[in-house]
């Protein structure tokens, strides 16, 4: 589905990145991944060249103006263009709103998960201009139906990229590029043990939603790979929700 197309995933070297960059490859695709953590990109880079695909392994670090820079023009440089572009890397912090250290952590999601995705998408609007390509953002359920205290600083990037995505589609709609979101609930990934939570937690909130389980990162990734595809060729704006259920309590 994805033969001669070229990808480029933010936060390529776990969770849901990973199994993004993996269901591309297997697609056919040319993918650029980005992360920090070398040995997990090598990791996930020889994974997809047991599909045969090309990959090319973008470490840097999208927090940083100087580095998130480079991304496009990295993978432009390798593959020649550029048809999708999928805004994945993310941190998940803890910060009640009584806690006087909240700026830092209000800052430090909000350079990760939202800068870094309105900075990338900008460079790569010409390219994906020029393949008629499409972005998909993962955003989370958490975004704007399920509130959690401690987490707004989280809840608020994802808010902020649900309008993002939903501004460039709009924006983007009449030069032929769509743009959605996937919104998950819990997923079985490193981001609460990284973020200091219980590794637990996932599986936890999971197994009380009313399908009674936490999502694989792999079916993000399927996901995600068919709103990149042709077949859904007439959705753009849409902030796909995909939470066992979790929101309808
Ligand atoms: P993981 O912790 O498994 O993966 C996060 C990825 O983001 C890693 O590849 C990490 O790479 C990358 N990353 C984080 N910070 C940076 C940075 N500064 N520069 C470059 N890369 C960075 O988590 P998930 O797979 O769960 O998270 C992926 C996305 O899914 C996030 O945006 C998250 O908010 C979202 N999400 C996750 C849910 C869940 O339950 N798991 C639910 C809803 C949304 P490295 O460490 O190598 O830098």
């Amino acid at each position: 589905m994805f033969a001669n197309k070229v990808v480029l995933v933010t936060g390529g070297s776990s969770g849901i990145g990973a199994a993004t960059v993996e269901a591309f490859a297997k697609e056919g695709a040319s993918v650029a991944f980005v992360g920090r953590n070398e040995a997990r990109l090598k990791e996930v880079a020889s994974s997809c060249q047991q599909h045969g695909a090309n990959v090319l392994v973008i470490r840097a670090d999208v927090s940083k103006d100087e580095e998130a820079n480079t991304i496009v023009q990295q993978t432009v440089d390798k593959f020649g263009k550029l048809d999708v572009l999928v805004n994945n890397a993310g941190i998940l912090r803890f910060a009640s709103v009584l806690e006087p250290t909240l700026i830092n952590t209000f800052d430090e999601i909000m350079n990760t998960n939202l800068r870094p995705v309105v900075l990338i998408t900008s460079l790569a609007i010409p390219h994906l201009i020029a393949t008629k390509g499409s972005i998909v953002n993962v955003s989370s359920v958490l975004s704007s139906i399920v509130r959690i205290p401690g987490i707004m600083s989280y809840s608020m990037s994802k808010a902020a990229m649900d309008h993002f995505t939903k501004f460039a589609a709009l924006e983007l709609g009449p030069s032929g590029v769509r743009v959605n979101s996937v919104n998950p609930g819990p997923v079985i990934t490193n981001i609460a043990a990284g973020s200091g939570f219980a590794p637990e937690l996932l599986e936890d909130t999971g197994a009380h939603t009313p399908l009674g389980k936490a999502a694989q990162s792999m079916e993000i990734g399927d996901m995600i790979v068919y709103l990149a595809s042709d077949k859904a060729k007439s959705v753009t704006g849409s902030c796909i929700v995909m939470d066992n259920g979790l929101a309808l309590q």
